[in-house]
């Protein structure tokens, strides 16, 4: 694969290598957030469901995403490389009947080609990962004020790294000021994070980024927090909307870190594996 970079002349330094081997950008964070921007969607666009037969070889060590690239066999698509333009991928879930939940984790459903496990807080990530980047981008973020202002102290790291990021926060409902020595004061949190620990999300988001895109990042970690958990029991009824919510978005088939939210077993892989073909 090749990425493409262009900028302008005066944003790079050539004369900092003599056989410029290595080169300087003025900007480097946004460079970085571009490449990482760029990466991170190819690669979704790309990922299929993968068939179990896959699932066994491509996700026995924890998964990451450039492993996608590589799932060869059973696939539908080749493993060759893909053509460097990515058409907009039109995806679409087939209808889910709900069957049941396995081990407070998966939705078990069934489609009109066989079986489908959901990981629930994968599934759950993606809808509400769409939904955190839609409203904010039409300024429609939901707030919800808190009763009292809560202080928050950061340490030194954390602190230089709020310091120039909190607007950034605010434009996802995080109503975040300076108040004090390396103390701030919230006054709002989005209300996907309402009663849920929005004070652990935003420390573990100081902790995991200096550069890197910010915005991606805390729409990640805000779906992340307020999704279900792994281990949480659910109802049939609200099993039902999670996969109602999940035919809506635009790619319903892996979570916003680009692992896969659902793995089918199709009719075909049953017979043979029962041996009746
Ligand atoms: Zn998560």
């Amino acid at each position: 694969a090749i990425i493409s970079i262009s900028l302008p002349p005066e944003q790079v330094d050539v004369n900092i290598h003599p056989a410029k081997t290595e080169i300087k950008f003025q900007n480097e964070h946004i460079v970085f957030g571009a490449v990482q921007r760029a990466i991170r969607q190819a690669l979704i666009e790309l990922a299929p469901v993968p068939k179990i037969e896959e699932v066994a070889t491509a996700y026995v060590s924890p998964p990451s995403a450039p492993r996608l690239w590589t799932s060869a066999g059973g696939g539908d698509r080749p493993a060759t490389s893909p053509s460097p333009t990515y058409p907009t991928p039109v995806v679409s879930l087939p209808l889910l009947r709900v069957l049941g939940q396995l081990a407070s984790d998966y939705i078990v459903a069934e489609g009109p080609d066989g079986l489908y496990l959901i990981d629930q807080h994968a599934a759950h990530e993606r809808v509400l990962y769409e939904k955190i980047k839609q409203q904010r981008s039409g300024q429609k973020v939901e707030v919800q004020g808190l009763l009292e202002p809560v202080t928050f102290e950061v340490n030194p790291k954390q602190d230089a790294v709020l310091k120039s990021h909190y607007e950034d926060l605010a434009q996802f409902g995080f109503s975040i000021e300076p108040f004090g020595d390396r103390t701030y004061l919230v006054r709002t949190v989005p209300a996907l994070l309402h009663n849920k620990d929005w004070v652990g999300m935003v420390r573990e988001l100081l902790d995991s980024l200096s550069g890197g895109d910010w915005v991606e990042s805390i729409a990640i970690s805000i779906a992340c927090h307020s999704a279900v958990r792994a281990g949480q029991s659910l109802t049939d009824d609200e099993m039902r909307e999670l996969l109602r919510q999940l035919e809506q978005v635009t790619m319903p088939h892996t979570c916003p870190h680009g692992r896969p939210t659902m793995i089918h077993l199709s009719s075909g892989q049953l017979k043979r594996e029962f041996g009746r073909s």
